[in-house]
């Protein structure tokens, strides 16, 4: 079995992310799965090198040790980078598109919430994409109603329909044409194997995409995965931390000598019940 940490160096890690982190370690060692970090840095307008610095000192201030990703800022920019892997999201990418499951639309998110609120007819949908001017962006065309199956970790299922839960994603992005999160995210989960993923709640949505595009595009394993979403941030006796103790930076704790021993507390104690759980 394996398994992922996939940190956005976009911003300096936080409780949330460490909850995550640890989590996912804790339920990997009990399952004997293999952990790769995977630090995506695809939105490469936003990353910077004290983030990237930030993910590898945070990782091993909470104890740590991924068994296959980059060792350090270095190796991840010479092997690691998901810059490197372009190529290969596109691959996925047009995909989707000569099977027509994208649609080329230059709405704003503003114009397309509109839409939504008002029952308005969505054009782009509809239209001839070949009579659009080169550059313009791809999104993926969500069915009305449209059922997905995310399994989870105790041997069952849920099915959540995508449609409510998340506008037509962009999926070739505007000028650069390059593939975006949920491509590069399926991309790379695929192309390593992954066999469970454990994410924040509010990554359901994203889960739901991205099995949606795995079915479209004939990815069967990847509808095998294992999805656990978990509450945002917990407490170390289970209850939700405030808002603004999740949002408190791990550097900042650490640069104040604190300890990261409440936090893995409460990912231990959340991993352990969820081990109790498991049915392969
Ligand atoms: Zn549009």
């Amino acid at each position: 079995m394996r398994t992922r940490i996939a940190p956005t160096p976009s911003g300096f890690l936080h409780a949330g992310n460490a909850f995550n982190f640890l989590v996912t370690d804790r339920l990997a060692k009990a399952l004997g799965a293999k952990v790769l970090l995977r630090i995506d840095d695809l939105d490469a307008e936003r990353v910077r090198p004290e983030y990237v610095e930030d993910i590898f000192h945070s990782l091993d201030w909470l104890g740590i040790k991924p068994d296959e990703g980059p060792s350090g800022p270095e190796d991840f920019a010479r092997n690691w980078s998901q810059q490197h892997r372009i190529e290969r999201n596109k691959e996925f990418a047009e995909g989707l598109r000569k099977q027509g499951a994208l649609y080329a639309c230059s709405c704003s998110r503003t114009e397309l919430e509109e839409m939504t609120r008002t029952g308005a007819v969505h054009h782009c949908r509809v239209r001839d994409p070949e009579a659009l001017e080169p550059g313009t962006p791809w999104r993926l065309r969500i069915p009305e109603h449209c059922p997905v199956e995310v399994p989870g970790f105790d041997g069952g299922s849920t099915t959540v329909d995508l449609a409510p839960m998340m506008q037509d994603p962009v999926i070739l992005q505007r000028e650069s044409g390059r593939p975006s999160y949920q491509v590069a995210s399926l991309c790379d989960d695929v192309d390593r194997g992954i066999t469970f993923i454990v994410r924040g709640e509010d990554l359901l949505p994203s889960t739901a995409c991205q099995l949606l595009l795995a079915r479209l595009l004939g990815e069967v394993a990847f509808a095998r995965v294992l999805f656990h979403h978990h509450p945002l941030a917990l407490g170390a006796d289970g209850l939700k931390l405030s808002k603004s103790a999740g949002a408190t930076s791990l550097m900042a704790l650490r640069e104040n000598g604190g300890s990261p021993r409440s936090l893995v507390a409460a990912a231990v104690a959340y991993a352990d019940a969820l081990v109790k759980e498991f049915k392969p």
